[in-house]
């Protein structure tokens, strides 16, 4: 059997999951680059609509995130 260590909860995503997130009632593990794509969605709302907050984004949303790659230190132009 396999332990299963806490992974990103999205589907085709390994990463491990370094944060847990609550929406609709049910905690949703995620990696960081989903994470930030979350934010980001977030962030999409809240400049649509003046606020946002996590409970306007639904299971649905979240789970069609693609992840925002994290850390590069290159500067995009
Ligand atoms: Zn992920």
């Amino acid at each position: 059997m396999n332990k299963a260590r806490d992974r990103c909860g999205l589907k085709g995503c390994s990463e491990p999951a370094e944060y847990v997130v609550e929406l609709d009632g049910r905690l949703y593990m995620l990696c960081r680059g989903h994470f930030r794509a979350l934010l980001k969605a977030l962030e999409g709302l809240a400049s649509s609509r003046g606020e946002a907050s996590l409970r306007e984004l639904s299971p649905e949303v979240l789970l069609s995130l693609k992840p925002v790659k994290v850390g590069g230190r290159r500067k995009q132009q």
